[in-house]
């Protein structure tokens, strides 16, 4: 990486911290400006696949990662009956080679804290309160102004401000997220002891009712319907919506009250279809490619840019532009086809078309178990 001492990162979310620690752990001088007051010690769970999994392990968190989260190989389909009669259990692929899980289930702070700690270890500095407001970039330097007039200097500036990216913007890129129509209610409940795995609901008053473990003591539930305006504050409309189910969705609905972490959010997508960078600021993770979460591949997505990133920069000593356009071919099909196969798996619940979700989510799987 030609005369890159010190580089700066826009977000300390999955993407921004990943990178963070790579290039920290190689010595570059690498800060973190994050927009939030501090770490953020509430979330809703998330589901790491193998891939996500194999990565995680590259940066040395594997053993807490496997230690706090929640394991699994397979996946269950419930019917939407009284009894949520299980029809079928489906093993699933070790995206991450055969000596990782599956999956794993964790919430998403402890995640979020793990990443934190080692990117600590490894040297690196957050600052929180730095919401970035504006960038001025040349052939030489990377300049960022905060809302609070703060203006730092770096080598190379990653953007990894997620899916709402003010960084797009000032980069020329007019793309904002696209609503698919559906949104998801996210809570965290205790673990009914009967859950040791996700399993799915089509086809009852909802798109789709599912958990998915994230420790021995809890699991986040998850209810899809068709996107309205919603209240994350209000609990007690999950609770309503969860009575429909049967089997372990009784204790799940039983669980909630009106002190019940939730949450409800819109599923949207976008690709950034041209370059991912401008002069010395290079887009990543969400900021650049976002899926609807129904193959649970935007953590996986978001870990292997930064990977491939800093292997694209440590790879030679090529300008900055051959080195992002080495960096965006490389990643460009593979987001393209989760993102583009996650869309589809909402459009056909949107359309109430039967399409063949089991035949998409193989592909994928088969797809991303090749690293990066
Ligand atoms: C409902 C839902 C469920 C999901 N479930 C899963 C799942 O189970 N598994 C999975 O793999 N993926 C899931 N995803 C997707 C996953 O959460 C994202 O793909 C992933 O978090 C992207 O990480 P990121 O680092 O790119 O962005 P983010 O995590 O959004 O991080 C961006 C960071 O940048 C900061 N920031 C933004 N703007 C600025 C600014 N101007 N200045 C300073 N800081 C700024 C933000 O505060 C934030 O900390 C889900 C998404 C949704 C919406």
């Amino acid at each position: 990486m030609p005369s890159t001492k010190k580089v700066g990162i826009i977000g300390a979310g999955i993407a921004g911290l990943s990178a963070g620690i790579l290039l920290a752990d190689r010595g570059i001088d690498v800060e973190i400006l994050e927009r939030a007051d501090g770490p953020r010690t509430v979330g809703s769970g998330i589901t790491l696949q193998g891939n996500a999994l194999r990565i995680l392990r590259q940066l040395g968190v594997w053993d807490r990662i496997q230690a706090q989260g929640y394991s699994f190989d397979t996946v269950g389909l419930r019917a939407p009956d009284p009894e949520a009669t299980v029809l079928v259990v489906m093993n699933d692929v070790r995206t991450g080679g055969d000596d990782l899980p599956a999956t794993v289930g964790m919430h998403r702070p402890e995640l979020a804290a793990i990443l934190r700690d080692r990117f600590d270890t490894a040297g690196g500095r957050i600052r929180y309160g730095a919401d970035v407001l504006s960038i001025d970039s040349n052939e030489t330097t990377a300049t960022t102004v905060t809302t609070a007039g703060d203006r730092r200097s770096y080598d190379l500036l990653i953007a990894a401000d997620g899916l709402n990216s003010a960084t797009r913007g000032l980069l020329g890129i007019d793309i904002a997220p696209r609503p698919t129509g559906v949104g998801a209610w996210r809570v965290v409940v205790p673990r009914p002891t009967d859950v040791t795995r996700t399993d799915l609901i089509y086809g009852g008053p909802h798109h789709i009712a599912g958990y998915c473990p994230t420790s021995d003591d809890s699991i986040y539930a998850y209810i899809v319907e068709d996107a309205q305006v919603r209240d994350s504050a209000q609990p007690l409309i999950f609770k309503e919506l969860a009575v429909g189910y049967g089997g372990p969705w009784k204790q799940i609905a039983d669980s909630v009250d009106e002190n019940t972490p939730a949450n409800y959010t819109w599923f949207t997508t976008h690709l950034v279809e041209g370059p991912w960078h401008r002069d010395r600021v290079v887009l990543i993770g969400d900021a650049v490619h976002n899926c609807p979460p129904t193959i649970a591949q935007g953590a996986a997505m978001a870990l292997e840019d930064a990977v491939v990133l800093v292997e694209e920069l440590f790879a030679d000593d090529a300008p900055l532009d051959a080195v992002f356009t080495r960096f965006r071919e490389r990643r460009f099909e593979r987001a393209k086809t989760v993102v583009e196969s996650s869309t589809q798996l909402v459009q056909w619940m949107v359309d109430g078309h039967r399409g063949d979700v089991a035949e998409v989510i193989q592909r994928v799987a088969h797809m991303v178990k090749e690293p990066a």
